[in-house]
């Protein structure tokens, strides 16, 4: 089987691992000539996606690249502990979630891809599965993200992006010029007035933060958001503007962007996933998107067609990425919710949050997709 997949990200290049595995010939375009892409920021990785990842034979390479994160702590602008629950698994679960920057994690796939016999062509953008450096390969998978080239050519009425209300701004801070007692531990949510503010410690003595800014319009230009601007935003939750008072960096933002739900996902010869079939958003992304190349490649195993396949797949997948979709739909509701929310969140979550959370997002952590043919 001859596969050229389009676009070399998390998606691209896990599926480029998982298909070399059961024995295709996989070549991976990638428009950009370096591994970080477009996104260069942090991604934490839950237990689901470091399931994936084992079955790559890439869960070590990642663990070490990251570090563990094994709390989860939810803040009220005033710096009330609202919850405090296990980080991205079951609270038994003896794996952590593991955060690390989204280039090192491709880093890992993409040697692993090689490894396994992929071949990687970077700085080369595709039109698409028409385009002629597809033409002649049995399957083409679409791994080329929200803004897919391939799902348009799949369907030219797909939907396209829109602005999701909300924008995303990461940085990094030092631990010792912090002038407020703050979390030293665990991934801190802290519900501000203006969106949510997200904290880590990490080793080294550094702060790894993202300010998730809701608006009703993106930044008219990314690049010109500044620290300055985002402690003002922030001035009125004091753990926030202390982490932002003592950043050493900060990246440009990223706008974030929903889709609606894609109907036409497969054609029988070309397949669409992660973030070009389901983008669930900044939260189980990277996992998602793992899991989808694992699935492609055992469902590919299995059937004597690739059109026997690429149906299976989509069988399999459609109802996970939809639920999690809902999801994240609600998850960002929140975030962008006015004050009264905010201050109705304040007074019921410290009651119910460490009793539902375990409830409403274990399903997710429990995923198994599988093992691979062995190197
Ligand atoms: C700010 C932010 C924070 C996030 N945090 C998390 C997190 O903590 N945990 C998590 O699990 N997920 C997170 N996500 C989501 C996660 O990053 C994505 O879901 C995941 O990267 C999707 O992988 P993908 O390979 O499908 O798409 P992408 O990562 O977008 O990769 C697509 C690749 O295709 C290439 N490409 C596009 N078009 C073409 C073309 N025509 N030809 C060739 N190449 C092409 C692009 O250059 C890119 O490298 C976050 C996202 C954002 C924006």
């Amino acid at each position: 089987m001859r596969v050229v997949v389009i676009g070399g990200g998390v998606a691209g290049s896990a599926s480029a691992i998982a298909l070399a595995r059961i024995g295709a010939d996989v070549t991976v375009y990638e428009a950009y000539p370096d591994p970080a892409g477009p996104t260069g920021s942090y991604v934490s990785l839950a237990v689901n996606g470091l399931r994936a990842l084992d079955a790559l034979g890439c869960l070590e390479a990642v663990q070490q690249a990251g570090f563990p994160v094994a709390r989860q702590l939810m803040w009220s602008g005033r710096g009330r502990l609202l919850g405090d629950a296990a980080r991205g698994r079951r609270p038994d679960d003896s794996l952590h979630s593991v955060t690390l920057m989204r280039a090192d994690l491709v880093t890992a796939l993409r040697t692993e891809a090689l490894r396994a016999g992929a071949r990687i062509v970077t700085g080369e953008r595709l039109t698409g599965p028409a385009d002629p450096r597809a033409a002649d390969a049995d399957l083409v998978v679409g791994a080329d993200g929200i803004w897919s080239a391939t799902r348009q050519q799949l369907d030219p009425s797909a939907p396209k992006p829109r602005y999701a209300g909300i924008y995303y701004v990461s940085g990094t801070s030092e631990q010792s010029r912090v002038r407020v007692p703050v979390s030293r531990q665990g991934f801190n949510w802290i519900f501000a007035r203006h969106g949510v503010f997200i904290y880590l410690p990490a080793p080294g003595g550094a702060i790894w933060w993202t300010a998730q800014v809701a608006t009703p319009a993106p930044p008219p230009d990314p690049a010109a958001v500044n620290v300055a601007d985002l402690a003002e935003l922030f001035r009125a939750e004091e753990q926030a503007v202390a982490v932002l008072r003592a950043a050493s960096g900060i990246r440009t933002a990223n706008i974030g962007h929903v889709l609606a739900p894609v109907t036409r996902r497969q054609s029988g010869s070309t397949v669409l996933i992660g973030d070009a079939a389901h983008p669930v958003g900044a939260g189980q992304g990277a996992s998602i998107a793992m899991e989808d190349a694992v699935v492609l490649a055992r469902q590919l195993a299995d059937v004597d067609t690739v059109t026997a396949g690429l149906a299976a797949f989509d069988a399999a997948r459609q109802p996970r990425a939809g639920k999690l979709a809902k999801i994240e739909t609600a998850n960002r509701d929140a975030k962008v919710a006015g004050p009264v929310a905010t201050r109705m969140r304040e007074v019921i979550m410290p009651h119910v949050f460490n009793r539902f959370y375990e409830k409403a997002t274990g399903w997710l952590y429990d995923f198994e997709p599988g093992q691979l043919p062995a190197r």
